[in-house]
């Protein structure tokens, strides 16, 4: 590992003026950022570890949810509103990693996780990502895991969250802070497209502090799943993953959310699909469609083309277990 200072921020104002440092970086849980630093991928001169920073409440705000960033991803798959509102984002964050990087790992770190591309963690291999203007090994290489919706000729890196995916279904807003100024970011546009510059990765700036995120009211609480498939069960990233909502006026769907993990460059709301839906009845054929669109414009290789009809069969499955209910 390189050389790094390490700074402890008391305050948010501190840590944003330390974060906007020259090769600063955030450091909240670790579990992404420190093994990228072991690997060398990732060589910040200064961490500011923001831990300790009192943003770790979850709690109702109006009709809202707000989750703070140092959240660590268990207390919020645990916590009672999320579980009795937003079920779907339990779902998605238990369906993550182990017990003991979730113990770890802040909903913030979680939002900035980076590729588990094995091309951008092999320095030996070059990649866009790591090294702008490098090539992409990816392309002509072994394809499995990569992505078949949103990639570039740069790169076909696929992004890892599962609690993004669900973030991306339930209309989440990204709170954030950077010297006196507070966004608040939908979070369908706080992940960019690789294109030209896949080493960058979203649209927050150096010091921009995650501050938390917050979940509107959703309708679809009682009929909402999120349904990962994987090599194993524990310890892997989604192969296809899909996070839905259903809301149903009888047998008839009136509002639907649709939304990809593992099959794409960012966590991936599918549009397409949700249209598919709206207005139809709640069937296995009607579902079918919907698939069908969400993988409208796919763009498969060598080793990947059996994604096409596995994120298929997740959503059709997903849809299927969320009509079922609660
Ligand atoms: C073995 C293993 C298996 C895993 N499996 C899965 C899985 O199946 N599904 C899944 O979704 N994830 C999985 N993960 C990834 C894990 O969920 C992430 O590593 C974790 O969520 C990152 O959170 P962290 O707090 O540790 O972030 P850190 O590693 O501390 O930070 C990650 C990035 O976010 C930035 N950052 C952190 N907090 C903020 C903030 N508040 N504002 C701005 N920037 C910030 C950091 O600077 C850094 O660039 C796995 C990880 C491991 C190690």
């Amino acid at each position: 590992m390189k050389p790094f200072t390490y700074l402890r921020a008391d305050d948010a104002a501190g840590a944003i003026a330390a974060g906007g440092g020259d090769g600063a970086r955030f450091l909240a849980g670790g579990t992404t950022l420190i093994d990228l630093m072991r690997l060398e991928v990732m060589t910040p001169s200064a961490l500011v570890d923001v831990t300790r920073l009192p943003l770790a409440a979850i709690e109702e705000h109006g009709d809202a949810v707000r989750i703070g960033a140092m959240a660590r991803n268990t207390d919020v798959a645990y916590h009672p509103l999320i579980a009795r509102r937003y079920p779907l984002l339990a779902e998605a964050i238990l369906a993550g990693a182990s017990a003991q990087v979730r113990n770890m790992a802040t909903v913030g770190g979680n939002l900035l996780q980076r590729t588990r591309c094995p091309y951008f963690r092999d320095l030996g291999s070059p990649c866009n990502k790591r090294t702008p203007g490098a090539g992409c090994s990816a392309l002509d290489g072994y394809t499995r895991s990569h992505a078949i919706l949103g990639g570039s000729e740069h790169c076909i890196a696929t992004h890892p969250s599962d609690l993004c995916v669900a973030l991306v279904a339930l209309d989440a807003v990204v709170h954030t802070r950077h010297g006196d100024r507070e966004r608040a970011i939908p979070i369908g546009e706080l992940h960019t497209l690789p294109g030209d510059h896949p080493e960058i990765e979203h649209v927050l700036e150096p010091g921009e502090l995650i501050t938390g995120v917050e979940l509107p009211a959703s309708r679809f609480a009682a009929r909402s799943r999120y349904l990962k498939v994987r090599d194993r069960e524990a310890f892997a990233f989604a192969l296809a993953s899909a996070a839905v909502g259903l809301d149903l006026d009888g047998d008839t769907i009136r509002a639907a959310r649709v939304a990809l993990g593992g099959v794409a460059t960012r966590p991936w709301r599918a549009a397409g699909a949700e249209d598919a839906l709206v207005g139809q009845p709640a069937t296995s054929a009607t579902y079918a469609r919907a698939a069908a669109a969400a993988l409208d414009g796919a763009v498969p290789r060598r080793d990947n083309a059996f994604k096409v009809e596995l994120a298929r069969r997740t959503i059709v499955r997903a849809l299927e277990l969320a009509a079922g209910g609660s």
